[in-house]
């Protein structure tokens, strides 16, 4: 799933390809990516011109024209394209830019918005769980899912961090992938940072001192910003608006490692359940 520096660099490059374009029209062949109503969504984002684009948490919010918002979930496998496409009956064929073309991640176009200088905005998605809400700008910026967010990984103060990691129990690692409680950290991340900290991912989060929520905290925006400079992470279907992979995967520690050397060479990294979801972790440098 794209985390926060997947999403800021979407966020960053969009925003330098397709703001004061114009949107001419919309096509979809999957209904259920849009959770507005249909006609509506045709009607409303047509002639709408692009404004500017923000990111909270992992959603993209595209403002536009009177007062409109777009906002995109990209969820398991989504990802925004800037590109063209030729659609010919229910096929969609890539035409440009060429990793797009090239690169099969980027083949599942379920949703396309043209623009007024001949480009396109699609968004491909392999597992289809993407969603996108079109509406008012203070109906979307109140909806729940915005509403209940923690605060953001990226903007977070460390004190506010250490009372809110105090506060909570739960095992570590699933408390920092819980949106409620700070916004924007999945399972890549979350991997990543509790290795650079040195704690183990089941540790209690109320049972952490102090020196460990600090060494936590600065993990944190290490590995979220030294991501967001090499363009985020690609071992599963990221890719960014021209369809290229990121370049944190390649230095990334422990995430989807299992078997092989911790980075600080005293130990093989080992894979373990949690929930439905894996945590890659050193058991050396990372007791429980
Ligand atoms: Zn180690």
């Amino acid at each position: 799933m794209p985390e926060l520096p997947e999403v800021q660099t979407t966020v960053s490059d969009l925003n330098k390809k397709i703001i004061g374009r114009k949107i001419t029209g919309a096509w979809f062949d999957w209904r259920k990516l849009i959770k507005s109503p249909l006609k509506e969504f045709e009607k409303d984002i047509k002639n709408r011109k692009i404004l500017r684009i923000k990111r909270r948490a992992k959603n993209i919010l595209i403002y536009l024209s009177d007062d409109y918002i777009l906002l995109v979930h990209q969820k398991m496998t989504g990802h925004l394209l800037v590109g063209k496409w030729k659609i010919e009956g229910k096929k969609v064929i890539p035409v440009e830019p060429e990793n797009v073309v090239s690169d099969p991640q980027n083949r599942f176009i379920h949703l396309i918005l043209f623009l007024d200088n001949g480009k396109m905005l699609g968004l491909s998605d392999l597992r289809k769980f993407a969603k996108v809400i079109l509406g008012k700008r203070d109906r979307i910026e109140n909806l729940e899912d915005l509403k209940n967010l923690g605060p953001d990984a990226l903007a977070v103060e460390y004190e506010n961090f250490k009372k809110i990691i105090q506060r909570v129990r739960g095992k570590i690692k699933q408390v920092l992938m819980d949106q409620k409680i700070i916004a924007g950290i999945g399972n890549i991340y979350s991997d990543e940072m509790l290795w650079l900290a040195k704690i183990h991912p089941f540790r209690p989060a109320n049972k952490l001192s102090e020196k460990e929520i600090k060494a936590l905290y600065l993990a944190m925006k290490n590995v979220l910003e030294k991501a967001i400079r090499l363009r985020g992470t690609s071992v599963s279907d990221y890719r960014d608006i021209l369809g290229k992979e990121g370049n944190y995967g390649n230095v990334r520690y422990v995430y989807q490692k299992e078997g092989e050397k911790c980075p600080r060479g005293n130990g093989i990294i080992k894979r373990i359940k949690m929930g439905g979801r894996s945590a890659h972790f050193c058991p050396v440098c990372q007791k429980l």
